[in-house]
């Protein structure tokens, strides 16, 4: 039995009112996205996978959220807390890296600095640290805030060279695996 022919029922985007194979010529594709992706989806199979994919993100998130929502009923959520903090968006933001960054920066093309960040993380106290680091190499040393706000210690000078071993000795908290120079904007080891 043959079907009945049908009319042609022809579909036009409801948001910018041409057929859905031109919406991606029109001016307000992006738009229509959400309405193609119902309406459409055999026309534009990328969207959908696109679509498919922030799904799947958001579902992940939810994951997480609910591990972490469980854990704080728990007993150990300080330790929790500390570790993960969200940010606005459901990124994680891990816990800060215990480690000390040293770097050279020249300022007025002659002038160098040695800036140390993070001995703060080892329980060193700044103010100390920064006395003892001026006398040892015999220059001026300080407590500033660095970009971030945060303080770090500007060392006049080059003591780059020295400064590891400086570090170890007097703070043996401080192992030479969580030391790291910046250089040329790449972290770098220091054993
Ligand atoms: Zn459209």
């Amino acid at each position: 039995m043959a079907e009945k022919p049908q009319p042609v029922v022809v579909l036009y985007c409801q948001v910018c009112g041409l057929p859905p194979e031109y919406c991606e010529f029109g001016p307000e594709f992006d738009k229509c996205k959400p309405w193609l992706i119902l309406n459409a989806p055999d026309l534009y199979p990328d969207l959908l996978q696109a679509a498919n994919a922030n799904e799947a993100d958001k579902v992940s998130d939810q994951l997480q959220s609910t591990g972490i929502s469980s854990a704080d009923s728990g007993g150990s959520s300080e330790a929790k807390q500390e570790e993960v903090k969200r940010l606005p968006g459901g990124k994680i933001k891990k816990k800060e890296k215990k480690e000390v960054i040293i770097e050279k920066v020249v300022r007025n093309k002659r002038k160098c600095i040695t800036t140390v960040k993070g001995l703060e993380l080892f329980g060193v106290k700044l103010s100390d640290a920064s006395k003892k680091l001026g006398k040892k190499f015999a220059t001026g040393a300080s407590v500033v805030k660095g970009p971030t706000d945060k303080e770090q210690i500007d060392v006049q000078g080059d003591i780059s060279y020295d400064i590891v071993e400086f570090i170890t000795e007097t703070w043996p908290d401080v192992l030479e695996t969580s030391i790291f120079f910046i250089e040329d904007g790449k972290k770098v080891p220091a054993a």
